[in-house]
């Protein structure tokens, strides 16, 4: 009994320490960080931790003990647990079986959900089988990571070989120590050295010679490798010449520093020698061509002078000629000679004129200057250009200009001068405008734009931009047809740019053209230079007869602009019915302006009506006329031309239109009016003692005979120094005058260098 009590006490003992044992093992398993699992020796599962349910866990369900490791693997299958679904479950858990049957197996398996585990199984002498899983996803992915970098990597460094090898430049690589260790194909070419002899050299030049730009030795510490591998700084396209045994270069050279020239220097080096050699050229060339043009303005400025004196005294001569006893065969010969002259001399001023602006010589000498006197000048010059043409040119002025401008009035008038002469020459009928308006006014200065339009020929699109560029006409035959130099425009185009504008043109072929410019001037303080309110007339009322409508519209406004109330009427019929309608209401007209080319009654018919009918009492008549009409008028006789109060030569201006008035009645009230418009009579100058300053014999003799034959007493000084003694010498009061410096700083110097400048002004 005791012994078998002792048995029983034995067993319960062994059977709780077999207990202990189990639960022992069951908490160690379920403490594994890997998933672990048992099955019996027949295939069933017999044990496995959470953590292996965890990583199926589709077939979690399916994993307590007594499941066959088939059913669970076929259920886990069916559930789609794995990823490896091309293959029928039949197969794949036939597959899955043979291998866990196996004593030992490996292998490496996919789930659905995109991780990896890694299994290991083992059979065990007693038959049971423990497997371990490992989720191995991370490390594949890093692993397949790692592949694809490699492969990268290696695909980019066969691309870079390719560029090293096919680069026309020279490349050179050095280690931290400026030891070559690599070079490529080119670099061999380029410095005429093979590879191995290259890569015993060191990063400097070694006993080649390197020089700098100058041509003086350039130390190894300026070396583009040098300073990169040195200062770890980039350096770009530094030139050096490398002078070898064989060749002497002229190399670009940059160096780039890899990681701060942790890992040496990349260089990169092309010949540049050819360029070089080429810019030299150049630059020998450039010299010489600007030794040229220094020259060529020398010359230039040399030469105008020297053309324009002769020419001056050709003119001259031929005016002195004329004033002798002449045949008229003689007479005909010297006035085609001085009409060559003239065209010669106006060829000569284009092209020395070109040539100063083309030579950058041309300089602005800006002063003040009346805006008006300037447009009366023009006036002068248009209607001597105009002949008997039926063109009406007008001077639309706007009237809130400014009096006083400042600005080169010689070299604005050129221009002036140059497109309204274009614009007459271009215009066989119709109308040619000068217009001035102003596109805003400050305290100091004013903006205007300036315009000469016509109603000629017109410029095909295709020629507009070419006629600026010099001795270029818009078509071969207008050479033909008109004549020209081709130089006016481009001239002109150059002086606005001079003066701050730009020359533009608007033109339609067949329709017209428009020349215009935008210029901003300063305004001159005023000096008192208006006429004398005394002179001024009190508001009048005006009439302005002309059959030009815009000639009309433009009179009138210039008119109103004065303070003058004006009608306008379009013809001598008009004129005469409104003046009949004034008289018929007691009223009266100050003065009358006619026209005097109009359809009809022209303004001399007009002008009689007027007088005999006595429409317009005692107020004065003006016609206005072209300058070939003032020549016809003046061979009217002289009773005919005393009904008349006066004339203006169109194209006027408001000052003119006020000049106008002033004489007009002041003629009106002298015994002979005829007396005023006739030529001057000789002796004009008659007890005036001039003092004439110039150098050149034949001109002195011009100046002289000229001046004489007008009465004046002349004293001829052959520079400068001597004038200023002579008007010293002739009042003592300017004595101290003279003593002072040379530059007299004196408007009438300035005038005479001026006018010397156009001898046509003799
Ligand atoms: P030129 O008048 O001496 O030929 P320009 O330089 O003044 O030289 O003019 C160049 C050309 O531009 C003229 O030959 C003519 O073909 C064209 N042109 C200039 N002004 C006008 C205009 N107002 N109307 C038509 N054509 C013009």
């Amino acid at each position: 009994l005791v012994g078998a009590f002792q048995d029983i006490t034995v067993r319960r003992h062994a059977e709780a320490e077999a207990r202990r044992s189990a639960e022992l093992l069951r908490g160690a398993v379920e403490a594994l960080d890997d998933a672990f699992v048992l099955y019996g020796p027949d295939d069933r599962l017999v044990m496995c931790n959470q953590r292996h349910r965890d990583i199926y866990p589709e077939a979690a369900a399916m994993m307590t003990p007594g499941h066959s490791f088939e059913e669970i693997v076929r259920y886990a299958a069916e559930n789609g647990q794995y990823a490896d679904t091309d293959r029928s479950v039949d197969a794949w858990v036939a597959e899955r079986v043979a291998l866990h049957r196996h004593p030992h197996s490996r292998l490496t398996q996919k789930l659905a959900d995109g991780r990896t585990l890694r299994i290991v199984e083992r059979r065990m002498a007693d038959g049971h089988t423990v497997g371990f899983r490992v989720d191995v996803t991370e490390l594949v992915r890093a692993t397949e990571l790692a592949v694809q970098v490699s492969e990268d990597a290696s695909r980019s460094l066969a691309r870079l070989q390719a560029i090293y090898d096919i680069l026309p430049m020279g490349l050179t690589i050095t280690d931290p120590h400026g030891h070559i260790i690599d070079c490529n194909p080119a670099s061999e070419r380029l410095l005429g050295i093979s590879r191995e002899e290259h890569l015993k050299r060191e990063y400097d030049a070694g006993d080649w010679t390197v020089l700098r730009e100058d041509g003086t030795p350039m130390p190894t510490h300026e070396f583009a490798s040098v300073r990169a591998l040195t200062e770890g700084v980039a350096v770009t396209d530094a030139l050096m010449q490398v002078v070898t045994p064989e060749r002497a270069l002229w190399l670009s050279v940059s160096a780039m520093p890899v990681q701060h020239a942790a890992l040496g220097v990349v260089i990169a080096y092309a010949d540049v020698t050819e360029q070089r050699q080429q810019r030299q050229a150049l630059l020998a060339a450039k010299a010489q061509a600007e030794r040229a043009s220094v020259a060529k303005s020398q010359f230039l400025a040399n030469m105008s002078h020297e053309i324009r004196t002769p020419m001056n005294a050709i003119l001259g001569m031929l005016a002195l000629l004329k004033k002798t006893e002449l045949s008229a065969r003689q007479a005909d010969y010297a006035g085609k000679t001085e009409g060559a002259a003239r065209s010669l001399l106006g060829l000569l001023n284009d092209i020395l004129d070109f040539s100063k602006v083309e030579a950058g010589k041309m300089l602005l000498d800006p002063h003040p200057f009346r805006i008006d006197q300037l447009m009366r000048d023009l006036s002068v010059i248009v209607s001597a250009n105009l002949g008997a043409k039926p063109v009406e040119v007008l001077f639309d002025i706007d009237p809130s200009l400014p009096r006083r401008l400042v600005g080169d009035a010689m070299r604005l008038q050129q221009v002036l001068i140059n497109l309204s002469g274009n614009a007459i020459k271009f215009t066989e009928r119709g109308e040619v405008v000068v217009s001035v308006n102003v596109l805003a006014q400050s305290a100091s200065g004013v903006t205007l734009r300036i315009a000469v339009r016509d109603t000629g020929i017109g410029i095909a699109p295709q020629n507009q931009a070419r006629i600026f560029s010099g001795f270029t006409q818009a078509e071969a035959s207008t050479t033909r047809r008109f004549g020209g130099t081709g130089l006016g425009l481009a001239i002109s185009q150059r002086l606005v740019v001079l003066m701050g504008g730009e020359l533009k043109l608007d033109s339609v072929l067949g329709q017209g053209s428009t020349f215009h410019f935008i210029l901003t001037l300063a305004v001159a303080a005023c000096e008192g230079t208006d006429p004398a309110p005394s002179r001024r007339p009190a508001a009048l009322r005006a009439l302005v007869v002309d059959d030009n409508a815009s000639a009309r519209e433009v009179l009138q406004r210039m008119a109103q602009s004065l303070g003058w109330a004006v009608d306008a009427a379009e013809s001598g019929e008009a004129a005469l019915a409104l003046l009949q309608g004034l008289k018929d209401r007691g009223e009266h007209c100050d003065i009358v302006f006619v026209d005097w080319q109009m359809p009809g009654l022209d303004g001399w018919a007009t002008t009689r009506h007027i007088r005999a009918s006595g429409l317009a009492g005692d107020s004065p008549v003006v016609v206005m006329v072209t300058a070939h009409g003032r020549e016809m008028l003046e061979q009217r006789s002289s009773t005919e031309q005393a009904l008349l109060d006066g004339f203006l030569v169109k194209p006027v201006t408001a000052s003119m239109l006020l000049d106008a008035v002033v004489d007009a009645r002041r003629v009106h009230d002298q015994p002979h009016p005829s007396a005023r418009g006739a030529p001057l009579e000789p002796g004009r100058l008659a007890g005036m003692r001039l003092l004439l300053v110039e150098d050149n014999l034949n001109n002195q003799q011009v100046a002289r005979e000229l001046l004489e034959d007008e009465g004046a007493e002349v004293q001829i000084a052959g520079n400068g120094q001597i004038a200023v003694e002579a008007v010293a010498a002739a009042d003592p009061t300017l004595r101290r005058r003279a003593d002072g410096p040379a530059d007299a700083g004196d408007g009438r110097l300035h005038g005479h260098r001026a006018h010397s400048a156009r001898p046509a002004a003799a």
